[in-house]
């Protein structure tokens, strides 16, 4: 559907179906790096929540007798269809969200090898077995699907993140319902194109778009079993509590504030560079930037100057032309608050290395690399998640120093250190508190077979996400114990 404007209003997909969304509220998608609109979300409610829900109540029925290598056959031809329109998936997350066509392409290939985990449930989905547990009496373990799950993702990575779940749950037997976020839909969009085109029977896999009136349906619908939640803190603990309150499995992945750790004695250059594209790269809106630099006894001023060096020499632009180093933010409104937190680290006494606010432009939601230095642990810059392309140094006396400063922090998602001291990165990985962990790699990023979260205010639940973990979440364990 086209409105007056001549923009496409998006639709969902319940049912097998492209349906219109009768809704009065609507919210317009920018395209970031030049503030055109490229289409219109209808912020639908309950009423569409509760369409999506009992469509996939019904197919459950059957879904979860499909044998589980049929349903991986599914994911096997949605995932040659991923393939086949990689570039233009790429395209469109470049011209919804704003990031680089090669962090795009890296997202959406994090995407496919979700599915291709997934496709592995057959072998995954077995259960366990022992004979006489007593005398002539056997013990099983049997997993099995539970119904309707739902999950409800950030902006940031409009791709990849809904792959961390739906095709997990699929692949176990259940039904779902996916809420991308409001300011990113073109890429789920896409995919449920391909969802439609790989052949899911109709209820398996349903797309509803909106925003928080959406959230809150799928929180407190009781036909949903289980939610995962991809956001802020906030609105992570909002999801945690409510969910739960309601019944519900929950898996809520939370905010960030990354500390990277220099020793004196890393490799300078290449820690530099890690952590320049840690910090800038998507302009700073991953869950898993660098944003504090922890710089120990005398490493500080190599610190300081190498990456005032490098962020002075990234390339700004739209990330549609290749050789852009960094795009925009998302929207006019993130950059505000963005540019906020510069003003105000001035005036909480940082020193400014590199000013991002003298590379702001008219067009597009563009906010210039931005260094700090001498920023201590007391002050907004370095206890909020800022989510933007802001990276603040702070100095640390010894290895101890610097893991009590992140033990201090609330948030505990990812961290780094870099260093060519074997000793150094045991006590670090052995003591730190976040729980994706890096040595000598500027973003800790696990891949689709092992668990993905934070630790502390970052996450709240108890199962990760995809890996192992997401058969866990997916599944009830349940123990069948027999006498003939
Ligand atoms: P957000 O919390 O504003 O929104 C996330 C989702 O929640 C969206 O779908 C949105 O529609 C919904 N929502 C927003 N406000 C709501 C409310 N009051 N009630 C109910 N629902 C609401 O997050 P965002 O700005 O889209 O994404 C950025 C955040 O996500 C950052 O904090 C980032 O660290 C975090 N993030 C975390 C991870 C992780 O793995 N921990 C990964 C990606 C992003």
């Amino acid at each position: 559907m086209v409105t007056e404007t001549g923009v496409e209003r998006l639709q969902n997909y319940v049912d097998g179906r492209w349906i219109d969304v009768a809704a009065s509220q609507t919210q317009q998608v920018r395209n970031p790096a030049t503030g055109a609109v490229i289409a219109e979300v209808p912020l639908g409610g309950a009423a569409e929540v509760d369409a999506a829900v009992q469509a996939a109540h019904r197919a459950y029925a059957s879904w979860r007798e499909v044998p589980p290598i049929q349903r991986a056959r599914y994911l096997f031809e949605f995932k040659n269809l991923l393939e086949k329109n990689f570039e233009e998936l790429a395209a469109t997350l470049t011209r919804e969200h704003g990031k680089t066509l090669h962090e795009s392409r890296g997202s959406v290939r994090r995407g496919i090898e979700c599915v291709e985990v997934a496709a592995g449930a057959p072998s995954l989905l077995m259960g366990m077995a022992i004979e006489d547990v007593a005398t002539g009496i056997d013990c099983e373990s049997i997993r099995q699907p539970l119904g309707v799950f739902a999950c409800i993702a950030p902006f940031n990575f409009p791709a990849m993140v809904p792959l961390w779940f739906y095709p997990f749950a699929v692949a176990c037997g259940n039904t779902f319902v996916c809420k991308p976020s409001e300011q990113v839909p073109l890429c789920q969009r896409f995919m449920f194109q391909l969802i439609e085109d790989a052949g899911f029977p109709p209820g398996v896999l349903n797309l509803v778009n909106g925003g928080k009136d959406v959230v809150n349906a799928i929180l407190e619908h009781p036909l949903v079993e289980g939610v995962s939640f991809v956001g802020s803190s906030p609105v992570a603990a909002h999801v945690y509590r409510t969910a739960a309150e309601h019944g519900k499995r929950v898996q809520a992945l939370g905010g960030a504030k990354n500390f990277l750790v220099v020793m004196p004695d890393a490799e300078m250059d290449k820690a530099l560079d890690a952590i320049t594209e840690s910090a800038y790269g998507c302009a700073g809106q991953r869950c898993l930037a660098g944003s504090v630099v922890l710089a120990v006894g005398d490493a500080h001023d190599r610190v300081r100057d190498g990456l005032a060096q490098r962020a002075r020499a990234l390339v700004m632009g739209d990330g549609a032309q290749e050789g852009t180093d960094m795009g925009p933010v998302i929207s006019a409104t993130h950059r505000k608050k963005v540019l906020d937190y510069i003003d105000k680290g001035v005036a909480e006494g940082a020193n400014m290395v590199v000013d991002g606010r003298e590379r702001t432009s008219e067009e597009g939601f563009f906010v210039g690399p931005t260094l700090f230095d001498g920023v201590t642990p007391d002050m907004v810059i370095a206890k909020e998640e800022i989510f933007g392309p802001v990276l603040c140094v702070s100095t640390a006396r010894d290895l101890d120093d610097a893991l009590e400063i992140i033990r201090q922090h609330p948030l505990a998602n990812a961290t780094s250190i870099f260093t060519t001291s074997g000793k150094h990165a045991r006590d670090f990985k052995y003591r730190v508190t976040a729980s994706m962990t890096a040595v000598n790699l500027g973003v800790a990023a696990p891949m689709s077979f092992f668990g993905f979260g934070g630790a502390k205010g970052s996450f709240f639940g108890d199962l990760k996400a995809h890996g192992r973990e997401a058969f866990d979440f997916f599944t009830d364990k349940k123990i069948v114990i027999s006498r003939w």
